[in-house]
């Protein structure tokens, strides 16, 4: 065994544990009544009371403890639908695709080939060639829907630890998955951005949210501007 996993597990028995992630992003929560609300701006969820203090202060909001049994289950609703965030470089984002049906994952891919389980991991999962085609499949339920993962932490304060955005947008996967993994790929190495929820109106007035990740610039060009 390893001395760092061992020193892990010694913590663990004295702190009851440190997730890896020092808290989720969210653009919704679900209520008493098991719906889904979402919310104009940023939600953090915490598994840390200094950490939920901390974002309350840069951001807005109170820490509120919540009895979810999952690691992070402090929520800060924040007054800001916009955050600025730090990101490593193009392995901070990450995507795939995952079908559910009863509660186990049935098919798991990255859209080409599977990614789980090992048994099939690497052979071809049978979606449609294009993204438009998946989301479509997705859409009519009939293929696994995207879900993608951005890893971050923050501008305002980077040893607060990282975090992680997690969404099946699909407007986010069609309109915007693209432009962000391109940006992070041009810059190949850590970059700065701004994590956003916008709005959308449509024709027929339906109403909806979805993250995006705006005005992508490498790092050290970043903190050669001036600031204010
Ligand atoms: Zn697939």
């Amino acid at each position: 065994m390893a001395i760092s996993s061992i020193f892990m597990e010694e913590s663990q028995v004295q702190q009851g544990g440190r997730p890896e992630l020092a808290g989720l992003a969210a653009l919704g929560f679900v209520d008493e009544r098991g719906n889904v609300q979402s919310v104009e701006n940023w939600i953090f969820t915490l598994a840390d009371r200094e950490v939920a203090s901390a974002i309350a202060e840069l951001y807005g909001g109170a820490p509120e403890e919540t009895n979810s049994p999952k690691d992070h289950y402090i929520r800060v609703f924040t007054e800001r639908p916009s955050v600025p965030i730090l990101l490593s470089g193009p392995e901070a984002l990450a995507q795939d695709f995952k079908m559910w049906a009863n509660k186990q994952l049935t098919h798991h891919c990255d859209g080409r080939v599977y990614l789980s389980p090992d048994n099939r991991k690497g052979r071809a999962c049978g979606c449609p060639p294009t993204l438009d085609e998946i989301l479509q499949n997705a859409k009519d339920g009939i293929g696994p829907k995207p879900e993608v993962r951005v890893t971050f932490s923050l501008m305002d304060d980077e040893e607060l630890g990282t975090f992680q955005l997690k969404t099946g947008s699909t407007v986010f996967a069609r309109s915007e998955l693209f432009r962000v993994a391109s940006s992070l790929d041009r810059i190949g190495g850590p970059a700065v951005a701004d994590m956003e929820i916008v709005q959308v109106t449509t024709k027929s007035r339906k109403q909806f949210k979805y993250p995006n990740i705006t005005n992508i610039r490498s790092y050290s060009d970043a903190v050669a501007e001036p600031r204010g």
